[in-house]
């Protein structure tokens, strides 16, 4: 595929009617066969062995040029690393590669009709069966890219005699599977979400993330990599650069209000990048901080948000002025409310950062 290939392909996607995200999948593919998708991987999974500047720096590109990325960014960024951590070597060698190369997608089954930050309370379940599988039962709702996935990383309750949160289990479910259905729902923002119902859905003992009963440790650890603030804070540092772009145009002068509000959210970016940095390097050195990660998350949610609302409040129509780029803000207003709830609501987010805090000053007398 040449360059032109990509360019056409991406028009495409920015052409859809509906306003909702388009199938990114055969531009991922392209990533993959030029080795760029993974770069942080070791080689042997697929990757480049670089560390995480280089995601950073893909992210950042990524957006730049206007390649839809929460695909990319679940199925390696969240679901690929934590196989990656905690998977069987089977695992890793069947699925990161496919992973790396854009040939398989996943997605996340976590949340449902009635927990969403409370996710140790989940009641989709999964029964051993004869044959050293399992029996999943349950649903899911408010899931991005199931409708482009491949597999799905799902929690369910696998004993209810343990506390609540010793009695959960991870499972990577083929969306193929008889039993799986997933359902579009309607979404103000262009990400499509779907509920997803789990009958009787049959996997075999590959499916198992981890060890039964430790689905908890894995999910803070895949916080951590989730968490990181990566994808707020490239995609709101490209909404600033298209604002700034539009203050400025045809040799127009900012007044003195927008050059500071300008300046507010660059240094706000600047800091959320810092922050976002330090939990990445967590993770690659192995020591992830699901409370600093917490807090980089919601400095970068909260900063994209307020830029978000803040470059229409300045831009003003036309919104979708299809020769130019207010498409991109037009949808990031759209979907600014579910930034400061996806990933972690805001509030939990606060709640994890003072506790740890507070922690802190427990074990050091406050000094
Ligand atoms: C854009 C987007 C993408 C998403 N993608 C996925 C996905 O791919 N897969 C998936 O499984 N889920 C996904 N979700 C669901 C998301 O994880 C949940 O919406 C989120 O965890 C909040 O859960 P809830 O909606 O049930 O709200 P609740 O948990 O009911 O929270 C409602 C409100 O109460 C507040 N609250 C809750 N608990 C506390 C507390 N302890 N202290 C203070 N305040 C509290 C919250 O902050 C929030 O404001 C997505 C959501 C959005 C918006």
């Amino acid at each position: 595929m040449t360059s032109a290939d990509t360019a056409r392909l991406l028009e495409r996607l920015r052409a859809r009617e509906d306003g909702m995200d388009g199938d990114v999948r055969e531009v991922y593919r392209h990533l993959g066969r030029a080795g760029v998708l993974a770069p942080s991987w070791p080689e042997e999974h697929g990757g480049r062995g670089g560390d995480f500047t280089e995601t950073m720096v893909l992210l950042e590109e990524l957006v730049r040029h206007g390649v839809p990325q929460s695909l990319y960014y679940i199925s390696v960024q969240i679901v690929g690393s934590l196989i990656m951590q905690s998977g069987s070597e089977e695992q890793k060698r069947e699925l990161l590669p496919r992973l790396a190369s854009g040939e398989l997608a996943a997605c996340i089954l976590f949340t449902e009709p009635e927990h969403g930050s409370d996710l140790a309370s989940v009641t989709a379940r999964a029964e051993p069966d004869q044959g050293g599988g399992w029996v999943l039962d349950g649903r899911k709702t408010y899931n991005l890219k199931t409708g482009y996935a491949d597999l799905a990383l799902c929690v369910v309750r696998t004993d209810d005699e343990l506390n609540r949160y010793e009695g959960l289990t991870l499972f990577l479910v083929p969306l193929d599977a008889p039993g799986v259905t997933v359902r579009p729902m309607a979404a103000l923002a262009g990400e499509q979400f779907h509920d997803v119902t789990l009958d009787q859905v049959r996997v075999g003992p590959e499916a198992l993330l981890g060890a039964p009963g430790a689905g908890w440790s894995l999910i803070t650890r895949m916080f951590a990599a989730e968490r990181s603030g990566l994808d707020y804070y490239a995609r709101a540092r490209h909404w600033l650069d298209l604002t700034a772009e539009r203050l400025t145009d045809a040799g127009r002068e900012p007044d003195s209000t927008e050059l500071a509000d300008l300046a507010r959210h660059r240094a706000r970016l600047d800091a959320g990048r810092l922050l976002t940095c330090r939990a990445m390097q967590q993770l690659q050195e192995d020591r992830p901080d699901i409370a600093r990660a917490s807090m980089s998350k919601w400095h970068c949610s909260e900063t994209a948000q307020a830029i978000s609302w803040w470059s229409l409040e300045v831009i003003g129509v036309p919104l979708l002025d299809p020769g130019r780029d207010e498409g991109v803000l037009e949808a990031a207003y759209r979907e600014a409310p579910g930034m400061t709830i996806s990933g972690g609501a805001s509030e939990v987010l606060l709640d994890i950062v003072t506790g740890a805090r507070l922690l802190e000053d427990v074990e050091t007398g406050g000094n």
